[in-house]
């Protein structure tokens, strides 16, 4: 970190010892996973200087944010519009917790068979380590899984901060209605919040800065289907991870950056991994950072991912706001209109995700795709099954992981990773 933060992390009331703790264990885990990559793109260092002032610099300027009179929203959802947020002024940070933190904590207040992301956030939460909480001026709460909504629950009684919106659980006209009132009582409470109002020219402006980073992202996608693959993926699931945390506008700058680079090796045809390399398609739960224990396993196996079909991902970050009404109404339709399109496995029926998977992993020339679910995660488990029937009746070789956040079964993982990547290679 360029210097000392104690101060600002002491002000934000953070327990300093044991996120001292914390940032030496994320700093050498990310040294050995990122750094040590073979040929990376150097446009990639920018990304590594995110990470390294991840809790420094980043957390500084939401507080200088902040001073200036602007709210900082903290979500866990991709359901979530980060639009409404940035027309009025605020500023949007992820959440999720990629790792186990203070599982004791967690679990005095959570049963011990809970999803680890949502055990995560309680850990970090309960035991004073994140400063982007910290730092929040409210906190979404989304009706989703059964896990989520009783989380938030608990957690509001702790919090002032909270704020919940419902979301529907099926695409028909009612839910769309649901979901269009949801929007509209959460740009409410983001106006009281900031003292702002929406009017269609915020809206406009905040859907363009939005739009232009999903843009960026989908471009990033597009250049990952080249053989050889230009970027590993470990590194396309890091920008991903970013894209929750930076600010939007040099972000999309310096993913184009990236790009740019991309399309110049592979106009060289230089890549991370060999031309014909074994090609996968994640699918499944989110991985939030410091998430990154399958897709190192993955390219240390010696096979290449080339998307991610996640909220932390293509399902998550395609498609785009027509920003073109000129009411709020045509507002609110138009992010219904593009956030209904995000097919969580929390929908039923979800055949749109099958169809997203298949249209992935064609377009992104994967070999296989591994289905990744995080233990107790009953959604995204119960799609598992179908999934893999799916797409194993169209001859693409698949595989099911179940996971948390430890290191225990790394080594089981490892066997079934690298069989699944001989198969590939067959
Ligand atoms: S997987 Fe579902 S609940 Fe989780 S972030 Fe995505 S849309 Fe939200
Ligand atoms: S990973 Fe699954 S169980 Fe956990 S919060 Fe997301 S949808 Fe819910």
């Amino acid at each position: 970190m360029s210097k000392d933060y104690h101060p600002m992390w002491e002000s934000l009331g953070l327990d300093l010892d044991a996120h001292d703790a914390l940032l030496d264990f994320l700093g050498s885990y990310y040294a050995d996973t990122f750094v040590a990559q073979p040929n990376r793109p150097a446009a990639m260092g920018y990304f590594d200087f995110v990470m390294s002032e991840v809790h420094g610099l980043r957390i500084e300027e939401l507080l200088a944010a902040k001073a200036e009179g602007r709210k900082v929203i903290a979500t866990f959802c991709t359901y979530v519009p980060e639009e409404l947020i940035l027309a009025l002024d605020g500023v949007m940070v992820g959440l999720c917790a990629g790792a186990s933190f203070a599982p004791e904590l967690a679990e005095a207040v959570l049963p011990r068979t809970l999803c680890p992301l949502i055990k995560g956030f309680f850990g970090f939460a309960l035991g004073r380590v994140c400063p982007y909480l910290a730092a929040s001026d409210l906190v979404v709460g989304e009706n989703t899984c059964d896990g989520k909504k009783k989380a938030w629950e608990i957690y509001g009684d702790m919090s002032e901060r909270m704020v919940v919106f419902d979301l529907p659980q099926t695409k028909s006209s009612a839910s769309r209605a649901l979901l269009r009132g949801e929007y509209a009582a959460f740009a409410r409470r983001l106006e009281e919040a900031t003292g702002k109002t929406l009017t269609v020219a915020a809206f406009r402006r905040g859907a363009a800065i939005v739009n232009a980073k999903r843009e960026a992202l989908a471009r990033l996608a597009r250049l990952r289907a080249a053989d050889p693959a230009p970027l590993s993926g470990l590194d396309g699931l890091l920008v991903n991870q970013i894209a929750f945390y930076d600010d939007p506008v040099r972000f999309t700058t310096q993913v184009h950056a990236l790009c740019d680079e991309l399309e110049q090796r592979i106009a060289a045809g230089v890549g991370v991994a060999r031309r014909g390399a074994p090609r996968v398609l994640v699918s499944g739960c989110p991985m939030a950072v410091p998430n990154w224990k399958v897709p190192t396993l993955v390219e240390r196996a010696g096979a290449v991912i080339v998307g991610e079909e996640s909220c932390v991902g293509e399902r998550g970050q395609r498609n785009t706001v027509d920003a073109s009404a000129d009411t709020l109404d045509g507002a609110l339709d138009a992010l219904v209109d593009r956030y209904l399109g995000i097919d969580c496995a929390i929908f039923t029926p979800n055949r749109s995700r099958l169809d997203h998977i298949g249209e992935m992993r064609a377009a992104y020339n994967a070999h296989g795709v591994l289905h990744y679910g995080l233990q107790f995660c009953q959604p995204y488990l119960m799609e598992a099954g179908p999934v893999e029937k799916a797409l194993e009746g169209d001859g693409v070789p698949t595989l099911r992981v179940e996971t948390d956040y430890g290191q225990e079964d790394v080594g089981q993982l490892q066997t079934r990773i690298e069989a699944f990547i001989e198969r590939l290679e067959g």
